[in-house]
């Protein structure tokens, strides 16, 4: 880790230089600039092990403007100029108070230095409700399901909505790991087929979803953030509670990596390959379109639009779709 007793000791393994950072599973300690240029060369590499992008594409950047996200906005710039594709920046801004604030002037900031067109979806401004609002009439508890359900929502309808060919979300190797085995407990098949590194799209009621983060550990997208000196959030979302049986999984996780380094990757591989040849995403057997927006759903209704009709007495998937088209052109 960077700054830690053992790195202030060691050499970078490709010059003489300090190490800020030690990637167990590559045997390597780095740099910051040969971190840097590792850590954007695993998702290069990703991206094109799974055909994540191709040249010409457009793709949505989903950035919140924590660590994860900042790193995936900077590694798709690096890359959209080697790889010739094009990519704009999406940001929901979900209204929970100075944690979207400060979360949203760090796009911006983020945005402004790399000259990166940006969309933001302000949920009050746009749709006049806010994610604690709609929270309490729900009376939830779930409020990070109710969170992703929206965010889902939102970036699948921009995608379709500005004819991008994909959206990228910052989803690392360790969220993929706690999902993919959190599902594998649970035995929901239908979400394990979400978690391939690539979900194509289907018809016009899904946008492909591309996750380039998919093999990099998030200890490494860390040291990336840090030795590229590059600014996230760290207001702590008021709704943030990791759940026990995550919390489980991933320290049954770490005791696995700290055995055999390297092995969260191979899992995450061969599911990948598993997914892939058994078409877990496509052959979803609760695809449909909803009868009142006309995006993918499980049943006659999405989920965003029965929970805005069961909080405000209407579906709003429709407004999200007229806000994007009438605002946004790509
Ligand atoms: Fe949404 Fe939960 Fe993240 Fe807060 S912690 S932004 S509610 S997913
Ligand atoms: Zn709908």
């Amino acid at each position: 880790m960077p700054g830690s007793r053992e790195s202030m000791r060691t050499k970078c393994y490709y010059c003489d230089c300090q190490a800020i950072a030690r990637v167990r599973y590559a045997k390597l300690s780095l740099r910051k600039s040969h971190l840097v240029e590792f850590v954007e060369s695993r998702v290069e590499k990703a991206v094109r092990r799974y055909n994540m992008v191709k040249r010409g594409d457009k793709v949505v950047v989903a950035v919140s403007g924590g660590k994860d996200s900042v790193a995936l906005l900077y590694i798709a710039d690096s890359l959209a100029k080697r790889m010739e594709f094009d990519y704009i920046v999406l940001h929901i801004d979900l209204g929970i108070g100075e944690y979207s604030e400060k979360s949203r002037v760090t796009v911006e900031k983020h945005c402004r230095s790399l000259g990166a067109d940006c969309i933001i979806i302000d949920l009050r401004r746009d749709l006049g409700f806010t994610l604690p609002d709609l929270i309490s009439r729900l009376k939830t508890r779930r409020a990070c399901s109710l969170c992703g359900a929206v965010k889902r929502y939102i970036m699948n309808a921009t995608a379709l909505g500005i004819k991008a060919s994909s959206v990228a979300t910052a989803h690392h190797a360790d969220d993929m790991l706690v999902y993919l085995f959190k599902n594998f407990i649970t035995q929901d098949y239908e979400a394990l087929g979400k978690l391939s590194p690539v979900n194509r799209s289907i018809d016009d009621i899904v946008a492909t979803k591309i996750k380039p983060m998919y093999e990099v550990y998030e200890k490494d997208i860390a040291s990336y953030v840090v030795a590229r000196g590059l600014e996230f959030t760290d207001a702590k979302c008021p709704f943030e509670n990791m759940r026990g049986l995550e919390l489980s999984i991933r320290r049954f996780l770490e005791e696995i990596e700290d055995k055999m380094p390297g092995m969260k990757i191979a899992i995450l591989r061969r599911f990948a390959e598993t997914s892939s040849q058994l078409r877990l995403w496509e052959r979803r057997a609760d695809i449909s379109r909803c009868e009142s927006c006309g995006l993918i759903s499980r049943g006659a209704e999405c989920t965003f639009c029965k929970v805005t009709r069961r909080a405000y007495g209407q579906p709003m998937g429709p407004l999200v779709r007229e806000v994007i088209k009438s605002k946004y052109v790509w």
